[in-house]
């Protein structure tokens, strides 16, 4: 018996994306970014749908050794690099490339004993104000790196957009100019652009390419959904309707009685809650696929089930399919109607939805 709730990858679709990001950035080398558990669609599988790339990243040390310990042998970087001289010791033993940022990781560096290789990635904060140098202490902490023995030169350098994924907003370019000014004149590889910087800014196009967000076929920007550029979603939501009922003028549904019927209505209960990832906050109104058919959601999202209105579905019965999100239902769609980024609800899947791999194409 399958579980109720479950998804299906779609790991054609990863390949359709990568090569959506080659026809953008057809002289970039591609780091794939697969953090946060390949953004809720499993580290490992991704990695093997990916395992042709350039390059891998993740955001923390455990992930990249997981995928050392899996065996692959990519270059693999590290975005927020390391905190302590342990995570460093880890660093150099699993051969990853570290993001420099700080200058707690400078003083790490000076501090070692061990020798070594190791590649870096030095970043510049050209404007987001989370990690990275400023552009003023940059030159300095690339001259310490340049000293430190246990460093392979050539330094490379990097920085992230904060507001990419607007095309009317300035700080892109200034971040672009900003970036280029600074590591004008080093001769290490450069790297600017997310997902929104190769879809929809071509002058941050450099040496390396960083895709996350459009590799599973999402887009960046809010208002489109994947397939209008060239996408095709990789993870699709499933479950079923486990009850179908009558309900009267008056009744409410659900946890606070927050939706009250106003004319006869029938009833669904679908088995999928936020305790399976589906977003608590999703508004009445929602479009849920049943049968292939939208219907709305009406009332809260509980932990194990959420409610729909089958006025549309007269034959509608138990055991019925119900689609939360996928090719026909872009998850794009279903995070605005919960005041989301569809980035959260990929990631937000839970162990209990069954994850199953579909690869063939006939
Ligand atoms: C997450 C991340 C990316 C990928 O961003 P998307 O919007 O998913 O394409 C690229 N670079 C850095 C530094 C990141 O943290």
């Amino acid at each position: 018996m399958t579980p109720a709730a479950y998804a299906i990858l779609n790991l054609d679709a990863v390949q359709h994306n990568l090569s959506k990001v080659r026809s953008c950035a057809p002289d970039a080398k591609v780091m794939a970014v697969i953090k946060a558990n390949g953004y809720g669609h499993g580290l490992l599988r991704i990695a093997v749908a990916l395992q042709h790339v350039d390059a891998f990243a993740v955001a923390r040390v455990d992930e990249g050794i997981r995928l050392r310990k899996a065996g692959f042998k990519n270059r693999i970087a590290v975005l927020e690099g390391f905190t302590c001289a342990e995570e460093l010791d880890e660093l150099l033993h699993y051969q990853l490339d570290a993001v420099v940022h700080s200058l707690t990781q400078l003083e790490i560096f000076e501090a070692e004993v061990k020798s070594g290789a190791c590649a870096v990635w030095l970043k510049l904060d050209s404007g987001m104000n989370r990690l990275g140098f400023k552009a003023k202490e940059f030159d300095a902490a690339y001259q310490r790196l340049s000293q430190c023995a246990l460093i392979k030169q050539p330094i490379n350098l990097m920085t992230h957009f904060a507001c990419a994924d607007d095309f009317n907003d300035d700080r892109t370019p200034k971040q672009i100019r900003l970036f280029n000014k600074t590591v004008a004149g080093y001769s290490g590889e450069r790297s600017m652009a997310n997902s929104a910087g190769i879809l929809g800014w071509e002058q941050s196009l450099s040496d390396w390419v960083r895709p996350g967000i459009m590799l599973y076929g999402i887009s960046p920007f809010p208002d489109s959904v994947g397939w209008q550029l060239g996408l095709r979603p990789v993870m699709e939501l499933h479950s079923r309707l486990i009850s179908v009922k009558q309900i009267e003028v008056g009744d409410t549904v659900g946890y606070g009685g927050g939706w009250t019927c106003e004319v006869p209505t029938t009833l669904g209960i679908v088995a999928i809650g936020y305790g399976d990832g589906y977003p608590r906050y999703a508004k009445d109104g929602t479009p849920v696929l049943v049968n292939g058919q939208r219907v709305p959601l009406i009332g809260r999202v509980s932990m194990d089930m959420i409610t729909v209105d089958l006025k549309t579905q007269a034959h509608a019965k138990p055991g019925d399919p119900v689609t939360l999100w996928g090719e026909d239902l872009p998850v794009e769609e279903v995070a605005h109607w919960a005041d989301t980024i569809p980035y959260t609800l990929v990631c937000g899947v839970t162990q209990r939805v069954q994850l199953v791999e579909k690869t063939l194409r006939t």
